[in-house]
């Protein structure tokens, strides 16, 4: 018998509940694929066709877009492959109730159009009191590209050479600035420049002075540089490109720049990202004097780089929520993940799998305090538990040292360990 004539037809197959249920959560396209996929395995004679919906169900995507949750052991905080900063449960809370029509640019109380994100601004405000205004757009790149084309196009941005910084993945700052139409004065060398190389390049031509953050390497040895508060006696803008975007002075990072000092220390505008150690949704941030905060927000440009309500309702509830998943991270106390991973590794080698707790080192990454190690603890498994592990869901990402996988805990909050356990249990070997 033509096994096709016993295809059964698709509208028929569609009315199965589950899949009715699954074109209202994942959309028609994906679960008729599905179907067509499974009707297609009957034509050519590898599926009963009484199993078509079953096999239908059975292949459909378990969420609705791609992107996988992952569990980051890797032991570096801010990982870019990994999305950076997991959001607070405040700040998702905040997004998902932004995600349909809200207030984000009305003012229900008169009925009219009211300052967008007003609520992250005044967020901003309280948190870094040192700033005159605040503006917020969609990465720090683009904070700098939008300083940089409303201060300084057809003009000067006077850098230092030991600053000219490639950030990760081919992106250099000074390839973007110059992107805008600012020509960059270029001063001192790599490992030294002072006051005098500043004061002699600056002159009618300057937009600003930029300090950039060398915020993924070091430089040591013979090296000198001149600071904020030196630089701005020069009478121009000195702008501040502090990369991590911590507020305030962090006591566990001393070398990383902070909105507060820097401007404290006479910065006329600070940049910074809003993913990386303030723990927040993808943001640039643009902090410091009224005027030229003013100038940026209302440049064309600006508009092109305009946030999304999902990001600023995030970014608020970090703000003035509770401590963000980076800085609890951050301030977790070495013997306490110690222990942790002694009951991981316990109930794992029960289980009869070679599990041990080992110290660790874990690091801030994404670009912020190079050279840093925060003490930690791991699991240390067969390294062939790490490819089943990363392709399991939640994916679980560890790093591989020495044919032995590591999951490091200090990225994991302690309500995630049971997580783990089932990862690792349930990983197809
Ligand atoms: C990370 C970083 C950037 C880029 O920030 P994004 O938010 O990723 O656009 C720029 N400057 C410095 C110093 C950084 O560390």
């Amino acid at each position: 018998m033509d096994s096709r004539r016993l295809v059964p037809r698709t509208d028929a197959v569609l009315a199965d509940p589950r899949l009715v249920a699954a074109v209202g959560r994942l959309g028609r396209a994906v679960v008729k694929e599905a179907v067509t996929t499974a009707q297609q395995r009957v034509r050519q004679g590898g599926l009963d066709p009484r199993e078509v919906a079953d096999a239908a169900v059975a292949a459909l995507p378990p969420y609705p877009a791609s992107l996988r949750t992952v569990i980051n052991m890797t032991g570096v905080l801010v990982h870019t492959n990994l999305g950076r900063a997991p959001l607070s449960e405040a700040a998702r809370t905040a997004a998902l109730a932004a995600a349909g029509h809200t207030d984000v640019e009305f003012d229900l109380a008169t009925g009219v159009r009211a300052r967008r994100g007003r609520g992250a601004l005044d967020a901003l405000a309280r948190a870094v009191p040192a700033a005159g205004d605040a503006h917020v757009v969609n990465n720090n790149a683009a904070a700098l590209v939008l300083v940089a084309t409303a201060l300084a196009a057809g003009r000067e941005i006077v850098i230092s050479r030991g600053e000219l910084v490639e950030i990760g993945d081919g992106f250099r700052i000074p390839d973007l600035l110059v992107s805008t139409g600012a020509r960059l004065r270029e001063v001192g060398t790599t490992n030294r420049t002072s006051y005098a190389d500043y004061r002699a390049a600056v002159g009618p031509e300057t937009g600003f002075v930029l300090k950039v953050h060398p915020s993924n390497f070091r430089i040591e040895g013979f090296t000198g540089s001149a600071g904020i508060a030196e630089l701005s006696g020069l009478g121009v803008p000195v702008v501040a490109d502090i990369g991590s975007g911590l507020l305030a002075r962090e006591p566990l990072l001393p070398a990383e720049p902070d909105a507060a000092s820097a401007l404290e220390a006479g910065a006329a505008l600070v940049t910074a990202s809003g993913d990386k150690l303030l723990g927040g949704p993808q943001a640039g941030l643009l902090l410091g004097r009224r005027d030229l905060v003013e100038t940026c927000r209302r440049h064309p440009l600006a508009r092109a780089l305009r946030v999304d309500k999902l990001t600023l309702a995030a970014l608020e509830a970090t703000l003035r929520g509770p401590e963000p998943p980076v800085a609890q991270a951050l301030h977790a106390d070495p013997a306490v993940l110690g222990e942790r991973a002694a009951v991981l590794a316990g109930r794992l080698a029960e289980a009869g799998i070679d599990a041990r707790a080992v110290p660790s080192e874990a690091a801030v990454g994404g670009g912020g305090a190079p050279g840093v190690t925060l003490p930690s603890a791991a699991v240390s498994l067969p390294e062939r538990f790490a490819g089943p592990l990363r392709t399991g869901d939640p994916a679980v990402v560890g790093r591989v040292e020495g044919h032995r996988l590591l999951l490091d805990l200090r990225g994991v909050p302690a309500g995630t360990d049971g997580d783990v356990v089932r990862a690792v249990l349930g990983a197809d070997l």
